[in-house]
């Protein structure tokens, strides 16, 4: 059986004291929860909200990384930077990071192998744009995206690894893939996993699905058999919200 892993990425929002007083409302709202939970604040506030998270069953996770340990990469955070601080996991390949500031699936795997290598969990974001779902290439980008970036990551490290598809045209937008279309594209994945490693590595991998995800429609998503958690933006941001979607059951 695969654990739910609910996982709120806060993208550029909240200043490191709006985030330590939210943090501090969710380690009592999801106290009880039973849901494998995550939270990734800003750069900045990682550090205050590790103080804050500590002991509690939440993990913390941050929203990117550079591809190298250290040195000449002026504004960006090394895995090194993020391990002092206890952070456990890990957002890459998010679609903005590859639409808005050019990341390639070749620096995304880079920087999975980096992240790996320190024992960092990886959320794994893949999806497809609206113009290729439509010509009908959704599952298409989804392989490539998935084989592109998990290349030379051996079965054993796909224990650290979870995939988080999202389909572009879903994020930030109000509109979900309903959860029969969301599962079609989770099974062909899964598929795929199984091609690649093995029929073991395929059954145990988590697969989450984001874009849009919100307390209305989370039970529906996660009812499907190849979706097993949310990587969620929008309804993370608020204690109410999130913590519904932590105990959507
Ligand atoms: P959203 O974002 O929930 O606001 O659509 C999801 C994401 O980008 O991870």
């Amino acid at each position: 059986m695969r654990k739910t892993f609910i996982a709120g990425n806060w993208k550029m929002n909240k200043t490191p004291s709006e985030a330590v007083a939210f943090a501090k409302e969710l380690v009592v709202s999801l106290k009880d929860s039973d849901t494998k939970l995550m939270i990734a604040p800003s750069m900045t506030a990682i550090s205050q909200v590790a103080d804050v998270i500590k002991g509690s069953n939440i993990i913390l996770g941050a929203q990117n990384m550079a591809s190298v340990e250290s040195g000449a990469r002026t504004g960006e955070t090394s895995v090194l930077m993020l391990k002092d601080l206890g952070v456990e996991a890990v957002i890459l390949g998010h679609s903005e990071r590859r639409s808005i500031y050019g990341e390639s699936d070749v620096l995304i795997n880079e920087k999975i192998k980096l992240a790996l290598s320190h024992n960092l969990e990886v959320l794994f974001c893949i999806g497809e744009t609206l113009e290729e779902r439509e010509a009908g290439k959704a599952e298409e980008v989804c392989f490539s995206q998935t084989e592109l970036g998990l290349k030379g990551i051996s079965a054993e490290e796909m224990k650290n690894i979870v995939i988080a598809y999202e389909p572009v045209w879903a994020i930030g937008t109000g509109k979900t893939a309903s959860p029969e279309d969301a599962q079609a594209i989770h099974k062909a994945i899964r598929g795929k996993i199984e091609e690649l490693y093995s029929k073991e590595v395929a059954e145990k991998v988590i697969i989450q699905y984001g874009g849009s995800v919100k307390p209305g429609n989370v039970k529906e998503l996660m009812a499907q058999p190849d979706i097993d958690g949310g990587l969620i933006g929008g309804a993370a941001l608020d204690t109410d919200s999130f913590t519904a979607l932590a105990n959507y059951n």
